[in-house]
């Protein structure tokens, strides 16, 4: 049976996992962390995460414990509509939940020896079409390897060392689960002056939100409750009232950073998906997304020879990842914008968006099928 090593069990590595081991495939993942698991924050998956989820065959599960969103848009602070769409019911509607329901959902669908935790992966290298990868002090040699290792990557570095490194966006997210609120049925995103708003009900009720700011990269607050409260305290209803419940709620804070786009996803028998190969910013929801995207696409292309289907796998997704990525970029400056006259021109060109171009332009995001199946 052929054997494939994959390097990090977050969204894509174990997505990648399932799909190899549906192909037959033999798989060992290799996680740093002590546990695959990540708590206190939501993540929405739009109609292509979705179908990826349903080719994977965990589709069901996942809708079972997420709320789905309809008609949708944009608002300015004071919680005026800029743009509304109902493109989320038109292709299917978007699921969103606990990230950490998503994980257990994909580790539940592999034997539990699959995956082997507590395990850093240090180094790889290449000689002609041997691979050999380092952990724990020990060296072995892989027949595929797959690095599934997120944004700052050891197989990337290892094997793409003159790979740019990311760049940081110019903003910072907060992400944070608050008790249950009363909220619009429809979901939307609130823009202000280089800060925004996203909220969102969960399954159980609760809310998951996320508040970014244009900060300096690897700004510190003494107190980032205190921080969100200054920066949007008068925003629109239910913001403060979110913000006044969160008393000993988990708040995480990230940097936003993207990767400059890679000349190919493979070296030899390795072979880079998600962030590892395209992190880009959270702006369209959908670096998760390709990830699963990757999963699928990387295991019908290994359906033959490997280096072939490698190939095949680099052909498919490098345009269509680094194009949303370079999408997700621009929208993000975009609803970034701070000036004293970029953001009233920004509200104003929001609200005169044609509904036909909005749906032009986002639905080959949402449409996605796999190759295999055109
Ligand atoms: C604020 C924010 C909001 C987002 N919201 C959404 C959203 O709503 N929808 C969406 O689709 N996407 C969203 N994303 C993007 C999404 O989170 C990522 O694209 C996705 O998590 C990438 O998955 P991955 O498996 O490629 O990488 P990761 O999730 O980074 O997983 C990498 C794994 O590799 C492990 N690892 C790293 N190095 C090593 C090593 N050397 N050896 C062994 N293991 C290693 C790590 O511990 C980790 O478990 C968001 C991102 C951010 C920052």
């Amino acid at each position: 049976m052929r054997h494939a090593v994959i390097v990090g069990a977050g969204i894509g590595g174990l997505a990648a996992a399932i799909g190899l081991r549906r192909r037959g495939w033999e798989v060992t993942v290799l996680e740093r962390a002590e546990a695959v698991r990540e708590v206190g924050a939501g993540i929405s998956l739009w109609p292509n995460a979705i179908r990826a989820l349903d080719l994977l065959g965990v589709g069901d599960q996942v809708r079972e414990f997420s709320t789905v969103d309809g008609a949708g848009g944009f608002r300015d602070q004071r919680g005026r509509w800029l743009f509304r769409s109902d493109l989320r019911t038109r292709y299917g509607g978007t699921l969103m939940l606990r990230r950490s329901i998503l994980l257990d959902i994909l580790r539940s669908a592999l034997p539990a020896e699959a995956i082997t935790l507590n395990t850093a992966v240090t180094d790889v290298e290449r000689s002609g079409d041997q691979l050999t990868i380092a952990y724990d002090g020990v060296r072995r040699p892989v027949e595929l390897l797959v690095g599934a290792d997120g944004l700052r990557s050891t197989v990337r570095a290892s094997l793409w060392p003159h790979a740019r490194p990311p760049v940081y966006a110019g903003y910072t997210t907060w992400r944070l689960i608050a008790p249950p609120l009363d909220l619009d049925s429809d979901v939307s995103e609130s823009w202000g002056r280089g800060e925004r708003v996203g909220l969102f009900r969960l399954a159980d009720g609760a809310i998951y939100a996320y508040l970014i700011a244009n900060a300096p990269q690897n700004t510190r607050y003494a107190d980032e409750r205190a921080e969100l409260q200054r920066r949007f305290g008068q925003w629109h209803d239910p913001i403060p009232q979110l913000l006044d419940s969160l008393d000993g709620t988990e708040i995480l804070r990230h940097d936003i950073y993207r990767l400059p786009a890679l000349r190919s996803y493979v070296n030899g028998r390795a072979v880079l998906i998600g962030d590892a190969a395209h992190a880009m910013t959270p702006d369209l929801g959908q670096g998760g997304a390709t990830a699963l995207e990757d999963a699928v696409e990387l295991a019908d292309a290994l359906n033959g020879d490997i280096a072939g289907g490698l190939r095949t796998y680099d052909r498919r997704r490098r345009g269509r990842t680094q194009s949303i990525a370079r999408r997700s970029a621009t929208f993000g400056t975009y609803a970034q914008a701070s000036g004293p006259l970029a953001v009233p021109l920004r509200n104003l060109t929001t609200r005169l968006l044609p509904q036909r171009l909005f749906r032009r332009t986002t639905a080959p995001l949402l449409t996605w099928q796999p190759r295999s199946a055109e």
